[in-house]
């Protein structure tokens, strides 16, 4: 007797449309079918203009024949290998060139989660070999992002991951600086460096000097804030706190850095207040790859080498094939000079954005600094209140401006208790007339 296996057809989903639906403001039907230059296209044969570089990750735009040519040429050689290769080397040498005086060594990783994850785990090691076991807990900004992976979402101030994730987020201890613009009633803005450097101060010394190990900030504040930059002064400040306080100072520029803001590093623009680590990710290798890198200089990487290694690492960590696009993507930037076309066409994309204050009311904050800018959405533009959580009025934007062929990475803390805005950071290529585009 034969038996028949009779195999029924399932229904099959994807769980990446049933998580991000919403979130990245993309309906089940929705498909992405390619890119060229400023624009992608949809599986309809729609065009849409990269109005937030995808999540501030494509800078060169897509398609850019230099690195799908290096891509080719590093797969022709050698895509994988566990021992450092020449483009890897290439890479290192060229990311701590290009973030100067002061990092030696860059440490390439797969994305920005996996350098906070690295960042934190050489700090505590760094500690540890200089004879400060005590020091392990890593201070926050409320609110901020740091990434996914659980030590970075332990450094992660998000109420709503918080309250979702409970210990697993709460591990670390969070400082309440009210960093973005929403100052309590009545405050004086300029007291503003003072009062957030202060909170710093007592939540070191609230949690223990000698246990306090590290402060993490975005410098250009991203998800969680809407590209907030702080008065000047803020950042001399917390540099000072840190140095009185043996705290090591880490600057997360996963989102800021690798050209966005018109110089490789943000902290760039705040030269006397350099953090001891600086990580990058999204436009280091533009979307063409994933690629993070953490940055370090001698003296800590030395300790720690000296000490017996670095506890940490990843498979694909430095992969040549990674490193190759990277190389690629930071020879263009340099070579068609995108930071200073950031820089440039900044200027230009603010002024348009805060024209759009007078044709809207809810339009709140404009903010930014070079091609990092954010839009806020205000129920009232006059008091700023914020919409009711209920509406979800940035999901509601980003589906509007995708009607219209634009996309838009909005963003909001699911209490809306942080407020709403659009990223407005098209890719580093952008021309004066393509910035027309927007509106
Ligand atoms: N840090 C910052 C400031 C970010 O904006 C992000 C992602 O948006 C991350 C870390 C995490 O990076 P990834 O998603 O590549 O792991």
């Amino acid at each position: 007797m034969s038996t028949q296996v009779i195999v029924q057809p399932k229904p099959v989903q994807n769980a990446f449309d049933r998580f991000y639906a919403g979130s990245r403001g993309a309906p089940g039907t929705f498909k992405v079918s390619h890119g060229k230059g400023i624009f992608f296209w949809d599986t309809n044969g729609k065009r849409y203009l990269e109005g937030s570089s995808g999540a501030l990750v494509v800078n060169l735009g897509h398609g850019n024949a230099r690195v799908r040519d290096a891509m080719i040429d590093q797969a022709n050689r050698i895509s994988y290998s566990a021992f450092c290769s020449e483009s890897t080397d290439t890479l290192c040498k060229m990311i701590a060139d290009l973030a100067g005086p002061g990092f030696d060594q860059a440490f390439p990783v797969s994305g920005g989660s996996e350098a906070v994850e690295s960042a934190i785990k050489l700090a505590r090691q760094y500690a540890v070999a200089s004879g400060q076991p005590k020091r392990w807990k890593i201070l926050a900004r409320m609110p901020g992002y740091h990434g996914a992976t659980l030590g970075a979402a332990a450094v992660t101030g998000d109420p709503d991951r918080d309250e979702m994730f409970g210990p697993i987020m709460q591990i670390m201890p969070k400082v309440p600086a009210p960093l973005s613009y929403r100052l309590p009633e009545g405050f004086d803005v300029s007291s503003y460096a003072d009062y957030c450097a202060d909170a710093l101060e007592q939540q070191i010394l609230a949690e223990g000097e000698e246990t306090v190990l590290a402060f993490i900030m975005e410098p250009v504040g991203g998800v969680a804030t809407g590209a907030l930059v702080a008065p000047d002064n803020y950042y001399s400040k917390v540099r000072e706190i840190c140095d009185r306080y043996g705290v090591l100072l880490i600057f997360d520029e996963v989102m800021c850095g690798a050209g966005r803001t018109g110089t490789f590093l943000a902290a760039h623009h705040w030269p006397n207040a350099l953090p001891d680590l600086v990580v990058c990710a999204k436009g280091l290798a533009a979307g063409y790859t994933p690629l993070g890198a953490m940055i370090a200089p001698n003296r800590i990487v030395d300790k720690v080498a000296e000490s017996g290694g670095f506890l940490h690492g990843h498979t694909y960590a430095g992969n040549p094939l990674s490193s190759a696009i990277g190389v690629a993507v930071l020879k263009e930037m340099l070579d068609q000079d995108l930071m200073g076309n950031a820089t440039r066409m900044g200027v230009v994309l603010r002024r348009k954005l805060h024209a759009l204050k007078d044709r809207s009311t809810t339009v709140g904050d404009v903010r930014g600094i070079g091609l990092m800018n954010a839009v806020e959405i205000v129920e009232d533009q006059a008091t700023k209140a914020i919409f009711p959580a209920a509406k979800k009025a940035s999901y509601r934007v980003s589906e509007i401006a995708r009607e219209l062929g634009l996309h838009l990475y909005a963003r909001r803390t699911a209490s809306g208790k942080f407020g709403e805005w659009f990223m407005a950071a098209p890719p580093l290529i952008i021309t004066e007339p393509e910035i027309d585009l927007f509106m």
